[in-house]
């Protein structure tokens, strides 16, 4: 059987999207049919709770599995969205970056046990938390790919050389199979100048590399989370929900996901990356 295509959702920065887009991108792939499964790597837990799930304290959670005291069968949780599961974290994990720096293999924690359940998965999505400490590094060794989400403001750029450094070290080193899937552009503002100009100059940057889907900055986006629920649940019909619907639609066809062949989904989700592709300058 076809094992899933590992993806880490990562970016150092804070608040730049990685959460909303691992949330969001999660349920577009399970509502196009592909098998889900949504890992929370941070311990703020905030893919979980944006699901609805919130990992008591007491709970077996993604620190017991990187401890090696769980696997990921025993804390493996469903979500409203059929065919999306997700790996549950919560503060607990924030011990787990210092206990495991004594032990051994410390890096590839998640890509053993991940390896154990990736046949039952079409898609791997890691929700990175904002550092490049220990458990985004078991991510990126345990990932073919990573999907960086890039905030359209004035300092987009800053501190993603750093990024892209590590994940050369991550290539050259614990996982030469790593790719950079994409950028994604987040919280695109079209009536913003700035906005237009960093997508010009991200795509001067990095040719070929930055998704052609761009994510507008939408309210129904934001709103969700609080509502325990991804976008698709809480307003299908917004302008943001339907750009991560069209980034499913793009990343499947570039990951050869099942799940990909054109359905009613795609056919929406075209006019929302041509609507939002067309107010962008360089698209
Ligand atoms: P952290 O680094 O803390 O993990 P993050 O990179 O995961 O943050 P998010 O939590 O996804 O970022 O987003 C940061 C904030 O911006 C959240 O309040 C979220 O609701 C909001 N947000 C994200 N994307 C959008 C969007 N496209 N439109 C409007 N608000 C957004
Ligand atoms: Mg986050």
């Amino acid at each position: 059987m076809a094992r899933a295509r590992i993806v880490a959702v990562a970016n150092q920065k804070g608040g730049v999207g990685k959460t909303t887009t691992s949330v969001n991108l999660a349920a577009s792939l399970a509502a196009q049919k592909n098998r889900v499964l949504l890992v929370d790597m941070d311990p703020q837990g905030n893919a979980g709770s944006g699901l609805g799930f919130f990992a008591p304290a007491e709970a077996r959670t993604l620190y017991h599995v990187l401890l090696g005291q769980a696997g990921f069968d025993e804390i493996l949780q469903p979500t409203e969205v059929e065919s999306l599961q997700l790996a549950p974290s919560n503060t607990h994990l924030t011990g787990a970056e210092i206990e495991l720096v004594s032990e051994m293999a410390r890096e590839t924690r998640l890509k053993r046990s991940l390896g154990r359940i990736a046949d039952r998965f079409d898609v791997i999505l890691l929700d990175c938390p904002p550092s490049l400490g220990l458990l985004t590094l078991n991510a990126l060794t345990a990932a073919d790919g990573v999907l960086i989400p890039l905030q359209c403001e004035y300092y987009a750029l800053e501190g993603l050389s750093h990024l892209l450094k590590t994940i050369e070290l991550v290539q050259g080193s614990l996982n030469e199979r790593l790719t950079l899937d994409g950028v994604l552009l987040t919280m695109f503002d079209a009536r913003n100048n700035l906005s237009h100009q960093v997508v010009e100059e991200v795509r001067q940057h990095m040719p070929g590399k930055v998704c052609e889907t761009v994510i507008p900055r939408n309210v129904r986006l934001s709103e969700a989370p609080s509502h325990g629920k991804p976008g698709l649940l809480y307003d299908a019909s917004s302008r943001g929900v339907q750009a991560y619907v069209a980034l499913a639609a793009e990343v499947a066809r570039q990951w050869s996901l099942p799940g990909a062949t054109a359905t009613t989904t795609t056919a929406t989700t075209t006019t929302a990356t041509t609507t939002i592709a067309a107010r962008s300058p360089a698209g």
